[in-house]
């Protein structure tokens, strides 16, 4: 299996026209894109930011985007500088600027500069970034073969501490858990929660299909609210296929009959084995492929 570790950000910014990076309502080369040493984004990892696809010209989902934005921002007191309209605005005239029909968005919201105590009062200039860039893509085998996993040692940060459902710039937690992956030759790892439950994957959400059900954690297990997952839900509402939102177990991945998982990067990715088990018959499965050229379908027609 190849070793490529991330599909959406290992960028390949060579094929772009002229990198315009976005900060503040004006535009910049990538050489002069840049922020204060004193910004708390940087210095404690206090902001947030949101992953995007760009399918044929427009951002995919992204008032849903936006809104994750604003309720990350609400949960950490963060008032972000300028309007979702003109936020939109500004996103779009960042596709347009960099030329691109397909590709992805990362947005950047930090606290801004202050004093180098953790004090968030006392920062006063928040840095709206808007990055647009390339993407490389999985591998097409890890589509038509799935991806094998490993549970990391490294829990998922308690809903009590640091809510996974900010998604702010703190993620640590993920990157601890990725490098326990990566060690072991696995480009996602399995994030359980503080009571043993499967939370996510590290930058992914989990589903299972268990007898022709779809199951995926709840918001309650500690994960990211995925906009991915919200649209396979939808999806799989749409074709009749049964899905629930459960609290599940490592167990409930070894005896079920497909696993997934979803990303705006990734989409929708089979998984085929679990910490050296091969789940279900260790290939992907119907309603996996099926979901998988429902969700294609969906963003390129
Ligand atoms: N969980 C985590 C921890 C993530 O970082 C991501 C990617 N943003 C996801 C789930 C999937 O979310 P989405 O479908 O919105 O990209």
């Amino acid at each position: 299996m190849s070793t490529q570790t991330s599909p959406a950000l290992s960028s390949s910014s060579d094929n772009l026209m002229e990198q315009q990076i976005y900060i503040n309502g004006e535009f910049f080369s990538r050489e002069d894109a840049k922020v204060s040493v004193f910004d708390h984004g940087l210095l404690y990892g206090d902001g947030i930011f949101e992953g995007m696809r760009i399918y044929s010209g427009s951002v995919f989902r992204l008032h849903d985007h936006l809104i994750r934005l604003w309720e990350s921002a609400r949960a950490i007191a963060l008032e972000i500088p300028i309007s979702i309209q003109q936020m939109t605005a500004d996103v779009n005239e960042t596709v347009a600027k960099n030329g691109l029909t397909d590709g992805y968005i990362r947005l950047i919201v930090t606290r801004g500069a202050g004093a180098l105590g953790l004090d968030p009062y006392r920062c006063s200039d928040p840095q709206v970034i808007i990055i647009a860039d390339t993407i490389s893509l999985y591998p097409d085998s890890y589509y038509t073969e799935g991806l094998e996993l490993v549970t990391a040692s490294t829990i998922r940060n308690h809903p009590a501490a640091l809510n996974p459902r900010i998604k702010s710039l703190n993620y640590l937690n993920n990157i601890l858990a990725k490098m326990e992956g990566l060690k072991a030759g696995c480009i996602e790892a399995l994030m359980l929660n503080h009571k043993g439950e499967v939370a996510e994957c590290t930058g992914d959400n989990v589903f299972i299909v268990k007898r022709g059900r779809l199951i995926t954690p709840p918001v309650d297990s500690g994960i990211l609210e995925g906009i991915t997952r919200k649209v396979v839900l939808e999806l799989a509402e749409q074709a009749g296929i049964e899905a629930a939102e459960e609290a599940i177990t490592r167990h409930d991945i070894f005896v079920a009959d497909e696993c997934f998982l979803t990303g705006s990067a990734a989409e929708v990715i089979p998984a085929v084995t679990l910490d050296g088990r091969s789940i279900g018959n260790g290939k992907p499965g119907p309603i996996t492929l099926q979901l998988n050229a429902a969700f294609r379908k969906l963003v390129r027609e």
